[in-house]
């Protein structure tokens, strides 16, 4: 029987000699070197007792290593289960306690640290040397790097979202998941092995892992495989690339910098961005800039990626595009996934359910959420709120759980932060409902304000008012130097829901 996932990434290049991975630091790693690393892996961790179906949690630097070792899981049917590096023991204690991890792998230089961790849980504390060699405290292993048969309906890896609203969950993705969705990404952005892409995403993450490493060896691509973003190394490696994906902090970032041109980015074949929406001024300035339209895609942890805006197409600035081939998606009345959706009339905004081959095979270990959100015939409800318009574009209007009532009446907050983040005086806003002892909930504006022109409470007020009904008005404008991120780019509202839940006691 084969492996689905080993089959399509791995094994057809694992005798080439082309680069897969530009260093940083200049050196190169074939497909044919990141083959045979995954292999001596492969073979350790199975040496080590690790057998289909363990989950392998690893917390480990971004470089080539850390990439072979979810190929070393793959090839021997282990679920790889990668945990943010920033993660601390405290934390690593849950996730290691709710998966049930067999082997935890970290760098060598943290294994001190990690063992009291480790120790708590079933898991095997091993380190990794720079150089990719495991120490699982087994013996060397004599076995040859063996390909573990698997079913498309197999577990590849445990993804835990990235607990914007709540406690982190562990998405169950499969082989056909994962492979689905990297296929479907290859066809309509044209990924090929003529391309190179510009990685500095983390590779914990779905994006920087399954959307850019998934369709980069699929397509036999090589990626410019940097630790994290830094302008410097952006700017020395942009010329050798041909595609980039990015947050939407990347580009603000790449923005803020005189030195990206036209110029330096002209031979680019696509910049993409995902993972938290992108503003419309960002895609703007930075067609000004560059003269290149960034492509924006929706995707969430537990789907890989719903929609995308198209290659060749209108890329709609606001809008996270069509649906990928093969996904359904649909706008229901917000409930959970044990009531009979009501799909709303077309443009109204809704809850964007999806169905596809891509859809998770549920939460690891929590069967009723899992059922709250996944409903028996595969449709999935995602949390996000939006519409789709007369061509069929998806727009995300935010989060079903930031949608703020007050005084009984539904507010989106994406509408009034369009309208803030179009004055000139505003850098970005995030609108938040903080608890209120007449309105339940008080609409509250958090506001970065140009730094050359900064605004006052009442001007930015009268300025919206006039556009929103009385209730949608925000009580409160709170100016901050920054909106809270983590390093997904995503703005932490519950953050500020809890830093400033006294505001109106
Ligand atoms: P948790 O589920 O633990 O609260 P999370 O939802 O932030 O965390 P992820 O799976 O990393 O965890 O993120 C998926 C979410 O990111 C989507 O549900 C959506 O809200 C947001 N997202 C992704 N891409 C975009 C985009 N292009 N525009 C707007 N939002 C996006
Ligand atoms: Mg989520």
């Amino acid at each position: 029987m084969p492996n689905p996932l080993y089959d399509a990434l791995i094994g057809p290049h694992s005798t080439s000699d082309a680069v897969f991975l530009h260093l940083a630091c200049g050196s190169d790693v074939s497909f044919r070197a990141f083959a045979d690393m995954a292999g001596r892996m492969a073979a350790a961790l199975a040496a080590a007792g690790l057998a289909k179906g363990d989950r392998v949690a690893v917390q480990v630097e971004k470089s080539a290593p850390a990439l072979a070792v979810y190929a070393a899981c793959v090839q021997r049917g282990l679920v790889f289960l990668p945990l943010n590096t920033a993660y601390t023991g405290a934390e690593l204690t849950y996730f290691m306690t709710d998966s049930g991890a067999r082997a935890l792998i970290c760098d060598a230089a943290a294994a001190p640290a990690l063992a009291p961790v480790a120790a708590q849980t079933p898991a095997t504390l091993m380190s990794m040397a720079a150089d990719g060699t495991l120490d699982t405290g087994a013996p060397a292993p004599p076995c040859p790097d063996k390909v573990i048969d698997c079913s498309p309906d197999d577990l590849a890896a445990i993804l835990y979202t990235s607990g914007t609203t709540g406690r982190s969950k562990g998405a169950m993705l499969t082989h056909r998941n994962l492979l689905s969705n990297a296929q479907s990404l290859c066809d309509i952005w044209e990924i090929t092995d003529a391309d190179r892409l510009l990685h500095a995403l983390p590779i914990f993450h779905t994006h920087g892992l399954f959307v850019a490493i998934n369709t980069s060896l699929l397509a036999g691509a090589s990626v410019i495989f940097l630790p994290r973003l830094d302008m410097d190394d952006l700017i020395r490696w942009l010329p050798h690339a041909t595609t980039m994906m990015g947050v939407p902090t990347f580009y603000t970032r790449m923005l803020a910098d005189p030195r990206v041109t036209h110029d330096l980015v002209a031979h680019m074949r696509l910049f993409i961005s995902g993972s938290a929406p992108l503003l419309a001024q960002t895609h703007a300035d930075f067609l000004d800039r560059t003269g290149h339209l960034i492509l924006e895609r929706y995707g969430m942890t537990e789907t890989n990626m719903i929609t995308s805006n198209p290659l060749r197409g209108d890329r709609v600035a606001g809008s996270v595009g069509l649906p990928l081939p093969g996904v359904e998606v649909r706008i229901t009345e917000p409930a959970t996934a044990d009531t009979p959706p009501t799909i709303v009339a077309d443009g109204q905004t809704g809850m964007i359910e999806l169905r596809g081959p891509n859809v998770f095979a549920g939460y690891w270990n929590m069967p009723e959420k899992t059922a709250e959100e996944l409903r028996p015939d595969g449709w999935f409800l995602t949390g996000d709120l939006g519409c789709i318009d007369a061509r069929g574009y998806l727009h995300i209007v935010g989060r079903a759980k930031d949608l703020i009532i007050t005084g009984g009446y539904n507010v989106y907050p994406k509408e009034i932060e369009l309208m803030l983040d179009a004055l000139a005086e505003v850098v970005e806003s995030a609108i938040v409902g903080l608890p209120h002892p007449d309105l339940g909930e008080a609409v509250v504006a958090f506001v970065v304000p140009q730094p050359h022109h900064p605004p006052d409470e009442a001007g930015l007020l009268e300025r919206i008012s006039p556009q929103l009904a009385r209730f949608k008005h925000p009580r409160a404008v709170i100016f901050v130097a920054e909106l809270p991120r983590n390093v997904m780019g995503k703005v932490q509202k519950a953050q500020l829901r809890t830093d400033y839940a006294e505001h109106f006691a």
